[in-house]
């Protein structure tokens, strides 16, 4: 159901960095990034941070990390400038500025710089002092007694217990990335809109659908003898590919032992990879989720490319096992010993993606179109994982109490097929922000060197994240949007007023590397955020603040607010569908915190009811269908409240406290939420 081409949309606006074979890494104005050492990546994601025993691997040596016995050579404390390249002009300018107070945000007569909290940054530090070093705002290294305006953290939200500010991780989101979250909530939206989601190759979860796996190949097969596919069986929460083996046969998989106690995806193999000097590789994207309600989204103009060592041959039984030429991660391929790191940014094993694209603009190919297929993967991807997101968010931050907002960025793993089509493998919680390389200094002796390549990429995304996250840019979007609201901060208005160069502290830095994707292009993709409605029905029913799972008593009041009961559907019925539905779901997840049902159990259960009510009408019809019903019906039931709390009150308060009052007294559906669900007449309804 692709309503406007939004691909041609999309292809029209990055037209600008496309241009003429520029890759769109080059903003106007910005050298083309041809300069740069490449070296190997050092992609090491926090949570991925254990060495990991690979199928026919090498050992490799232990990651050097914080805490471990070989340290890995950090970067000096005052890092000299870099050598000229664009990242580094913009340090010089930086360096000239020093002094002057750029960098440090007026406020109340006092200079206040912004502060971030960098003492649980693990593997990310270095990329993030050189980033705070080009903004010049203030790193405290070792935490704070007072609250910092932003903590950034190595691993996950639950780090610290943050009170204010912002921090860069989502609670749940690690959880929402691994292996199965991913594909179950992929395929929530595959059921709903096949074609749009085709980007994400067929998966089984082991060990519950091991039989549906075999029954469906096995279909397949007769009905296709020819077909003769490969399937990559993947470990749940594996990374760097730890424990990632290829089979021709269903039955090939290793039931016993390991998938008993460690689940796993089983997926299609794309067979027909796009090869580039023979070799497989793959696309590592940074996309910052900047807010999740309102959604915002933005993506890194450039990522990197990550290659394998060995040529690559369609699978077949004797090179099955070859996990240079089939598996790309940095991880495997540094121990190849035909690793190639290059000084240059288009040679070697590890490349940054906008020198491939500038390589495929100079062979015909429509890099336009490459950028925005990808743009609309990311966007659907992250569609599909923002209602869970927001049951973890209400969950871990409730309404009304102190908090912090969040932000996060994600490593997204592409990888092209011949026909340039991008595939998701996976999502990152935790992309590794390393900025230096395992070097062989002798066999088995490694030591770590800064890589160029890996900081040119990195540094710009976690800066220009910084950038986009600024609390005093955030505080002047908002009093723009309030103009009644007077200017507090005398000193912004003056720099405004005088039109002095320095009062725009970012005049040194380079253009900004994010782009906005969402929502900038939300006209497109609204029509897919059905899950999202359905999680915002959800919440409000969840009751209890801070609860993950719907209790039987919230599934009823859903359902009687809803106005679904019916003479075919007696109450009864519905507690039958809510035990049947919540004990199948609590059997497979892992997560056993709380009893009830989950976010999932309750799709599968609106499902269920939308198939009833509305049975002529395609899947994601019904559904949106009972949405608009079940949210006309409770923005009837929000009036009449509100209605009621007016003549309770005689002199009534002003319109829009009331308005807050009643919908919290609704439930307990965040005011931020709220705005989703705001009366919708639905044409069933009204009929
Ligand atoms: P990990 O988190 O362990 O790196 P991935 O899902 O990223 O696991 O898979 C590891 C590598 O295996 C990928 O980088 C890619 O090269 C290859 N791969 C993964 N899934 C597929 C697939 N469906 N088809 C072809 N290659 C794949």
């Amino acid at each position: 159901m692709w309503r406007s081409s939004p691909e041609r949309e999309l292809a029209a606006s990055w037209e600008a960095d496309a241009a003429a074979g520029r890759a769109p890494a080059a903003e106007a104005g910005e050298p083309p990034r041809v300069d740069a050492g490449a070296a190997g990546e050092p992609e090491r994601p926090a949570r991925e941070e254990q060495p990991k025993a690979v199928l026919q691997a090498p050992a490799r040596p232990r990651a050097a990390e914080e805490g471990d016995a070989r340290v890995a050579r950090r970067l000096p404390p005052a890092l000299p400038l870099a050598p000229p390249r664009p990242a580094a002009r913009a340090l010089c300018q930086l360096a000239k500025a020093r002094g002057r107070g750029r960098g440090y945000r007026r406020g109340s007569g006092s200079l206040r710089p912004v502060t971030v909290d960098s003492s649980k940054a693990r593997t990310s530090l270095d990329a993030l002092k050189i980033s705070l070093r080009q903004l010049r705002w203030k790193e405290f290294p070792f935490g704070r007694r007072l609250p910092c305006d932003i903590y950034w953290h190595g691993v996950s939200f639950h780090d610290n217990d943050i009170l204010s500010g912002q921090v860069n991780k989502f609670p749940g989101m690690t959880e929402m990335v691994r292996k199965i979250t991913l594909s179950r909530a992929l395929r929530i939206m595959q059921n709903l809109f096949p074609e749009e989601y085709n980007f994400y190759p067929r998966s089984w979860i082991l060990p519950e659908e091991f039989q549906l796996f075999v029954a469906q190949v096995r279909m397949v097969k007769d009905g296709d003898p020819s077909w003769k596919p490969t399937f990559i069986v993947k470990p749940d929460g594996g990374c760097q590919g730890d424990g990632i083996y290829l089979i021709k046969d269903p039955n090939d998989i290793r039931l016993t032992g390991t998938l008993q106690s460690r689940p796993a995806v089983v997926q299609e193999y794309i067979y027909k990879p796009l090869l580039i000097d023979k070799l497989k590789f793959d696309i590592r994207l940074y996309v910052l989720l900047k807010s999740l309600d309102p959604l915002e989204i933005y993506i890194a103009k450039d990522g990197l490319s990550r290659f394998c060592t060995e040529p690559y041959q369609e699978p077949n039984p004797q090179n099955l096992h070859h996990v240079f030429m089939h598996l790309t991660n940095y991880s495997l391929n540094i121990h190849s010993g035909k690793f190639i790191h290059s000084d240059s940014a288009s040679t070697g094993s590890k490349r940054t993606f906008s020198s491939i694209l500038c390589r495929l603009s100079s062979k015909g190919v429509d890099i336009k179109k490459v950028w925005s297929d990808i743009i609309s993967l990311v966007i659907k991807t992250v569609i599909a994982l923002t209602p869970e997101l927001k049951v973890f968010y209400q969950s871990d931050i409730p309404t009304g109490r102190p908090g912090p907002t969040c932000f996060q960025i994600l490593g997204f793993d592409i990888l092209l097929m011949k026909s340039l089509k991008p595939m998701l493998l996976e999502v990152n919680a935790n992309p590794s922000m390393r900025i230096e390389h395992e070097y062989e200094l002798s066999p088995g002796v490694f030591e770590n060197i800064p890589s160029l390549v890996d900081e040119e990429v990195k540094v710009a995304v976690i800066r220009d994240t910084l950038r986009l996250m600024d609390p005093l840019k955030k505080k002047k979007e908002t009093q723009s949007q309030h103009p009644e609201k007077p200017v507090t901060g005398k000193e912004d208005l003056d720099c405004e007023m005088t039109g002095d160069p320095d009062s725009n502290p970012e005049a040194h830095l380079p253009s900004i590397c994010l782009k906005q994707v969402f929502p900038k292009y939300a006209k497109q993709f609204n029509y897919l955020r059905l899950v999202d409605r359905m999680a915002n029905l959800f919440i409000r029913f969840l009751g209890i603040k801070g609860t993950m799972k719907l209790g039987p008593t919230g599934f009823r009041t859903f359902i009687r607010n809803c106005k679904l009961s019916s003479s075919s559907l007696s109450m009864a019925a519905v507690d039958i569908l809510y035990i049947d539905i919540t004990r199948r779901w609590n059997s497979v997840t892992l997560d056993q915190r709380d009893s009830g049902m989950c976010l999932q159990a309750f799709v599968e259960a609106f499902f269920f009811l939308a198939q009833r009510k509305f049975k002529m009408l395609p899947l994601h019809e019904q559904v949106a269908s009972l949405i608009d019903l079940c949210e006309y019906h409770l923005s009837l039931l929000d009036e009449k409240r509100l209605l009621c709390g007016r003549r309770r009150r005689p002199q009534s308060s002003p319109p829009q406290e009331m308005n807050a009052r009643t919908q919290s007294a609704a439930g307990s559906l965040a005011p931020r939420m709220i705005g989703a669900n705001k009366l919708s007449h639905s044409r069933h309804a009204l009929s």
